[in-house]
């Protein structure tokens, strides 16, 4: 397994991600709709993957879509971190990878198109895709 790292702009927030491949195996998922491509948002994540998110400050959580992602950005410079599914039972997510440190390593993106999907296949497939997520965040 190796940790990889990714930071907002500010640097207030950050992350590791833990995968079991070479960053260079990896082909992030540029989803194509309109909140995504808007902030230009690349998905990295491995199902046998950790991905933690550390923030100086309160992360800032936001729903769109279905509503049951949740999209986790910096408080201060509104870089989207990554986005979490998160319930009693799981924690799963995946990272923007435009944060990466060593995003020139990895693959050029792909499109997704996960609108099409109903609400249920999206939850199966973050499920298979999505890695286990942490988040620490201080006051
Ligand atoms: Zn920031």
């Amino acid at each position: 397994m190796k940790s990889y790292y990714g930071k907002c702009a500010c640097g207030n927030a950050e992350y590791s991600i833990t995968l079991p491949q070479d960053l260079s195996c990896y082909t992030p998922r540029a989803c194509d709709c309109d909140f995504c491509t808007s902030r230009k948002v690349e998905y990295l994540s491995d199902s046998a993957g950790r991905i933690e998110i550390r923030s100086v400050l309160p992360l800032q959580r936001l729903k769109q879509g279905s509503n049951q992602a949740t999209f986790l950005s910096c408080p201060t410079c509104a870089t989207i971190l990554g986005v979490a599914y998160i319930t009693d039972k799981v924690s799963v997510g995946a990272v923007n990878a435009t944060c990466l440190v060593d995003k020139a390593a990895l693959q050029p993106a792909i499109s997704a198109s996960p609108k099409q999907l109903t609400a249920e296949e999206k939850v199966a497939r973050w499920l298979m895709l999505w890695s286990s997520l942490k988040i620490t965040e201080h006051e």
